[in-house]
């Protein structure tokens, strides 16, 4: 099942034979992705789910609003989307479109994304600005406070401070509210964790935030302090360092408001939901987020209740767990590499050496009793073979036959003991593992498997009915050899064996929603893959905001070069060239200009 009941949260569901998603009419993934095919567009695609955006953004509010409600909270919860997980209009449209009715607005950690939260977020709903900032950046804060802007500067260090002062010294405008970033002693688990602790790039130490508080009165800005904010960092596999961060911050935050901070009203707790993307049972996430929700909340009630403090509002800037799961990547698969060897393709001599024979005679009498036996004679062959190739014995055909025997013998053997593997079955299936190569590119759509070795969960979208036994290791089209996603006999990942001469197989990457786009790179000049909301209602599904993937003219156009003088360049080229006839010469450059107005990735295998 591909573990979809571990990562799957119910939004796609396996029926028979192909997988569904999962709401209203339940279109099967292979369907969708045949009608994008079936205009003529070839590659990957990425496939949008806005109702997965607008589920994720009611379960994050009604899980805080349900912890309130239970712990006669005081505060009220508040939650902006931070833009760096995924700045598509695709996604912000959405984000927007469903966070309005419960005030979600937007963080925004540089000025291409302050001024894109200006123009997305509804006046009135929260815009929370991070990361580090000039007078610049801090200017259009104060511009988005005189539209009228609910915005909040989240200072990274005292400097921000005294460009925040400078700035209102010398404008008109309307000043924002203003949030201290703490450096807190504690920090998070897993892959992301530098982002909290007391190494962390990001934050004020205590005795910063003394003198923060310092230099606020002075300038007679206390009046706008109004937030303190962590972040512990991405993915948090374990909630207990959210605990004592949270300890940590709420006596902070107690401390300000007994030191005169009368304005400090919210505590911003950062990001750092986690998503599920294990196939396996084994690297779970231990906490729920109604968990989450109730120990933020107790946490802060306890606190607040012991040092008589009012109950601050809760701020969250999760982003992952809001947009991983609305992205699925569907790549095409245009190879099994281990497809040459195949029966057919032996050439037997009259006179064969008499290694060969035997191993003949071990594939066409191998069975289940004796296949552990003849695997291993096979294997034992093998060797000889190499050595006497090697000695000038055998020549190249006895060679390829000997290899596409000791291979079929291997196969079937596996495929055997596949109901009762042994740890020889299961080594021989990691050395005698197939490889799948997909029409896509590691670096551009799954970069941070790349760079961070996060696995996303990946399945066939059809033939589940089928017992897959091939064991799989992916390759993608880039010419770079860290371009494969490699499993093992801990985690592995089983395909099925097809003849792609006649049938389609297509496999999907879950939860690649969040950080994955503007992180991608066009290594090999691979760029976005063709992107699709697709809109499942009742009775069906609509596509809506197709892109196709860019084509060769403005992948090389974005890269700076003039393609107008490089088609000159190649028509000139061809024009000098010796063809035999006027119209052979007309048609090949008209070919020419058809292929640069396609996208990029492989469009046919043979
Ligand atoms: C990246 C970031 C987030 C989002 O973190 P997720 O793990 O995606 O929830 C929130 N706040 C800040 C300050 C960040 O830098």
């Amino acid at each position: 099942m591909y573990g979809v009941e571990i990562w799957g949260d119910e939004n796609f569901v396996i029926d028979n034979e192909t997988v569904k998603v999962n709401h209203l009419s339940a279109p099967t993934l292979l369907e969708i992705t045949q009608k994008i095919r079936s205009g003529g567009i070839r590659g990957p695609l990425l496939l949008r789910f806005p109702h997965l955006i607008q589920k994720q953004i009611d379960s994050l509010y009604s899980n805080f609003h349900r912890a309130i409600a239970e712990n006669h909270y005081q505060g009220s919860f508040h939650a902006v989307f931070p833009l760096k997980v995924n700045q598509f209009p695709n996604v912000i449209d959405n984000i927007i479109a469903y966070g309005t009715p419960y005030g979600y607005g937007l963080e925004a950690g540089s000025k291409a994304e302050l001024i894109l939260a200006m123009c997305q977020t509804p006046i009135g709903s929260p815009i929370t600005v991070n990361g580090f900032k000039d007078t610049e950046m801090i200017t259009m804060g104060f511009i988005a406070a005189q539209m009228g802007h609910n915005i909040t500067l989240i200072i990274e260090g005292i400097n921000e401070l005294e460009s925040i002062i400078e700035v209102q010294s010398t404008c008109k405008l309307a000043t924002p509210s203003i949030g201290i970033r703490l450096r807190l002693h504690s920090s998070g688990s897993g892959t992301w964790a530098k982002s909290g602790g007391m190494r962390s790039k990001f934050g004020l130490t205590t005795t910063e935030i003394l003198e923060a508080m310092q230099l606020l009165k002075t300038n007679n800005l206390l009046e706008n302090f109004t937030m303190i904010h962590f972040h512990i960092g991405s993915q948090m596999e374990e909630i207990s360092p959210l605990k004592k961060a949270l300890r940590e911050a709420g006596n902070i935050y107690a401390e300000l408001k007994m030191m005169g901070a009368e304005k400090l009203t919210n505590i911003n707790i950062g990001g750092g939901l986690a998503v599920e993307y294990s196939q396996s049972k084994k690297e779970r996430k231990n906490y729920s987020l109604n968990e989450f929700a109730n120990d933020v909340i107790f946490s802060l009630r306890e606190i607040m209740n012991s040092k008589g403090v009012k109950h601050p509002n809760v701020y969250t800037e999760s982003g992952r767990f809001i947009v991983a799961s609305h992205a699925t990547l569907i790549t095409p698969v245009l190879e099994l590499f281990s497809h040459d060897y195949q029966e057919h393709s032996l050439r037997f001599k009259e006179k064969n050496p008499p290694l060969i024979d035997e191993l003949r005679d071990l594939n066409r009498l191998l069975n289940a009793k004796n296949c552990i036996e003849f695997m291993h004679d096979a294997l034992d062959h093998q060797e000889s073979l190499l050595t006497l190739f090697d000695l000038g014995y055998i020549d190249l055909e006895d060679r390829s036959n000997s290899e596409i025997l000791v291979h079929l013998i291997i196969k079937k053997s596996l495929y055997l003991m596949a109901s009762n593997p042994t740890n020889e079955s299961i080594r021989l299936e990691e050395r005698f593992v197939e490889h799948f190569l997909i029409n896509g590119s590691i670096f551009q759509s799954l970069p941070d498997y790349w760079g961070l070795h996060q696995k996303f969960p990946v399945m066939p979208l059809h033939k589940l009915h089928i017992k897959p036994i091939r064991a799989a290791n992916l390759w993608d089209i880039t010419c770079d050899s860290d371009g494969e996603i490699t499993f093992d006999s801990k985690a592995p990942l089983y395909l099925h064996d097809i003849d792609l001469d006649n049938e389609e197989y297509f496999l999907a990457f879950f939860n690649v929603g969040a950080y994955q786009e503007t992180l991608g790179m066009h290594h090999n000049l691979f760029d976005k893959p063709t992107e699709c909301s697709v809109i499942v209602t009742e009775n069906g599904y609509r596509l809506e905001k197709l892109h196709e993937s860019p084509h060769i003219i403005e992948i090389l156009e974005s890269i700076q070069y003039n393609t107008r003088s490089m088609i000159e360049t190649l028509k000139n080229n061809l024009q000098k060239s010796d063809f035999s006839d006027a119209k052979e010469k007309s048609d090949t450059l008209l070919k020419l200009e058809h292929y640069l107005h396609q996208n990029g990735y492989l469009r046919t295998t043979k």
